[in-house]
């Protein structure tokens, strides 16, 4: 009780938010289809006027399906009339892999410990904001969450990692998961499926939900082969690299002046700082750090008479003055 607790935060965000295209939608209201009870059976809690309440005694809900990252958008609302206080008002909340513990409380005006209130990592980090609406008023979670990683002997190779928003005001940031959420303890890691269900909890107190929806991330962002060279391919003279040297004008009057300095040739975009050009043939120069180019139109003595400038599948021609 004696760790600071966040400051308070008035969220006008708007709900609900409805999913995007490519969502996998747990809960539209209708049923509790993609839902099960933590044995196996039909989840016991209550689906009614297109919400889902929790069930004292209904125990936890748990996805049909497992996942591993994902953004996660969740939208609930604590019972009113408000009843209870601390821990006993409001309780719910939002299992990460069944295991990771985002707390659903009702926080407005409610005391509790900090690493305890709503948007808390339970037992690890306090919220960095108390955003929390009155009872009855709908608010949403909307949840980064990367997983943790195993090395093949069982250790973690990654702590999880978890960003929260609660409604839409940031209440965790990119916060490293110590291990399963627990209370009163703190529990080490183990090892575990790479996707897991996701999971409701049912902590006496009839918590309504709406409107959960998540989007599956790519556990290894794309990394494309870096498109830029650093060194050049060939190398020529200087007497060659002064015949490129010039102005060279677009149609639409855009002037660009090549200029050499030493051995290396600049390229000026208009009031552009200079940018280093790359030699890869007597044709072609690319600009160093990018993925541009230039290609010249040589004359039969080798001369330039003009060049293509190819950025991001455009192309500008010039002609040299
Ligand atoms: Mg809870």
């Amino acid at each position: 009780m004696s760790r600071p607790r966040p400051a308070k935060v008035v969220s006008r965000m708007q709900l609900p938010v409805p999913p995007p295209s490519d969502a996998v939608v747990l809960f539209d209201g209708n049923d509790l289809s993609q839902w099960r009870a933590a044995g196996g059976g039909e989840a016991q809690w209550i689906v009614k006027d297109g919400n889902m309440e929790a069930v004292a005694g209904g125990g936890p809900i748990y996805t049909r399906r497992g996942f591993g990252d994902i953004q996660l958008h969740v939208e609930w609302a604590a019972p009113t009339p408000a009843r209870g206080r601390g821990q006993g008002r409001g309780n719910s909340g939002v299992f990460l892999m069944g295991k990771y513990e985002i707390q659903v409380l009702d926080s407005y005006e409610n005391v509790t410990y900090a690493d305890g209130q709503a948007g808390a990592l339970y037992g690890q980090y306090p919220p960095l904001v108390n955003a929390g609406r009155p009872a009855g008023e709908w608010q949403a979670y909307d949840i980064i969450f990367r997983r943790p990683r195993f090395k093949p002997d069982g250790g973690v190779l990654r702590p999880a990692r978890v960003t929260v928003l609660h409604n839409g005001i940031l209440a965790q940031d990119n916060s490293e998961v110590w291990g399963p959420t627990s209370w009163l303890q703190h529990l080490p890691y183990e090892s575990h499926p790479d996707r897991l269900p996701l999971s409701l909890q049912d902590h006496g107190n009839p918590v309504l939900y709406r409107n959960i929806w998540l989007r599956e991330l790519d556990e290894e962002p794309r990394k494309g082969p870096a498109q830029y060279d650093t060194k050049p391919l060939v190398t020529f003279a200087p007497e060659v690299l002064d015949r490129y040297a010039g102005d060279y004008l677009e149609p639409r009057g855009g002037r660009n002046r090549i200029f050499r300095e030493g051995s290396t040739l600049y390229v000026v975009f208009n009031l552009l700082p200079p940018i280093e050009l790359l030699p890869h043939s007597q044709e072609e120069f690319s600009l160093r750090w990018t993925a541009a180019k230039i290609v010249f139109d040589l004359d039969a003595g080798g001369s330039p008479e003009g060049m293509t400038f190819h950025i991001g599948g455009e192309q500008r021609r010039a002609k040299k003055q």
